[in-house]
């Protein structure tokens, strides 16, 4: 296994800086540019957001973020507890979203920005999402 490190926040928006940060300074042992670095930030962002929001409906709860780096790849899994989705594949098309105000473009964006992308996800389970670049 190549280098990894793994952080566990609580589900509260004011650390979605900390995941942010911590993904984007592992992410520099690999050759990133800036822009793939940028684009990478904004696909943790929005999977760590979508576990505060959505998981855990902005309740108290834990998200676990693992970093690995294999084959000169990155793996960022992020994972929930909270409430899961019936149907995983429905939420990655362009605007679906479960919540009035949103855009739904959230996983359009990980999906454009990552190279690889995979959901996991029961309902009353939770929610896993893994992203390669
Ligand atoms: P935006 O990201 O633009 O603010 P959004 O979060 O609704 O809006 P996506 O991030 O694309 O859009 O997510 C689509 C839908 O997938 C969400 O509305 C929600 O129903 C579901 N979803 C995504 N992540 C989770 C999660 N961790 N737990 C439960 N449901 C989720
Ligand atoms: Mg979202």
């Amino acid at each position: 296994m190549g280098n990894y490190a793994k952080l566990i926040i609580k589900s509260q928006t004011d650390n979605l800086g900390l995941a942010r940060i911590t993904a984007a300074s592992f992410a520099a042992q690999l050759d990133f540019t800036v822009s793939e670095i940028e684009e990478l930030k904004v696909a943790i962002s929005e999977a760590v957001s979508n576990a505060i929001v959505h998981g855990y409906q902005e309740e108290n709860g834990e998200i676990e973020i693992s970093m690995e780096l294999s084959h000169n790849q990155l793996i960022i899994v992020v994972v929930d507890e909270g409430v899961g989705m019936a149907n995983p594949k429905e939420a990655f098309k362009a605007s679906y979203t479960t919540t009035d105000e949103r855009m739904g473009l959230g996983l359009t964006f990980i999906n454009s920005f990552m190279d690889k992308v995979e959901i996991d996800s029961k309902v009353e389970v939770g929610t896993k999402i893994k992203m390669i670049k």
